[in-house]
């Protein structure tokens, strides 16, 4: 698997469906009630076509073929329901992962979404190259978060290790979503993207005609996210700031 940074996500989303699914199957490692939402149930899944600085769940991700059991659609519904009934909760997402990486895991997603009300936890970029896609998520009991992972090429290749060419795909994603009758929305990290960064993406978000909330959110600094945002040029000290050595 493709793992030298900036990589094609593209190529290297297709290879990791290719690990992270099998017979309709894909892999998780842990299902779990958290109190993000006011408190969701959530299926934690492995494999996505990014290595963002930040991801809490860098190492799974680096390894997919190393963590999890692969698990089919009806298997996962029946755990995160099985929790949601104890629990007492009635909202569920799939995190630590990307859910859609190609067309099996789209089509095992859509399975798992019938568990009930839906957050898709995703960073845009397949749902961005197959606009058909986001499309078919209209008219479902689905709400949208996109993780954005930067306000321009530069700063969405240095956070996401994929190429800068790729940028605007997550948007492209956004638009089509919102146009296709979803509740869809950007999430920005607040440290790194700061006023200016969050500024220049409302910008962006004007100019291509895309009209919601951007939601932001702050990062879990465990000493690994600080490591590996140090290693790619994002210096750590009282704040985050930028600093031009990486790539
Ligand atoms: S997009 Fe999300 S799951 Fe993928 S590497 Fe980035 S933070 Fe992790």
């Amino acid at each position: 698997m493709t793992q030298a940074l900036p990589c094609d996500p593209i190529q290297r989303a297709a290879e990791m469906e290719a690990i992270v699914m099998q017979d309709k199957k894909r892999k998780y490692y842990r299902f779990r009630a958290s109190r993000h939402y006011g408190g969701i149930v959530t299926a934690d899944a492995v494999g996505c076509p990014f290595l963002c600085a930040y991801c809490w769940n860098y190492g799974r991700n680096e390894s997919p073929g190393k963590f999890g059991e692969f698990c089919s659609a009806d298997n996962v519904v029946e755990k995160l329901t099985s929790i949601a009934r104890r629990k007492k909760i009635r909202l569920f997402r799939v995190s630590g992962a990307e859910p859609v990486l190609g067309t099996a895991s789209f089509d095992h997603l859509l399975k798992v979404v019938k568990a009930g009300r839906f957050i898709i936890e995703t960073n845009g970029l397949i749902l961005g190259a197959r606009p058909d896609m986001a499309e078919r998520l209209g008219g479902l009991n689905v709400a949208v978060r996109i993780s954005i992972k930067g306000w321009d090429g530069q700063s969405f290749e240095r956070v996401s290790g994929a190429k800068r060419e790729f940028f605007r795909y997550p948007l492209i994603a956004l638009k089509t979503l919102i146009g296709a009758g979803v509740d869809a929305w950007p999430a920005v990290m607040g440290d790194l993207f700061g006023p200016e960064g969050t500024r220049r993406l409302a910008a962006l978000m004007e100019e291509m005609g895309i009209r919601t909330r951007i939601e932001t959110e702050y990062l879990e600094r465990y000493p690994f996210v600080i490591s590996n945002l140090r290693h790619r040029g994002w210096e750590t000290a009282d704040g985050i700031s930028w600093q031009r050595r990486w790539f």
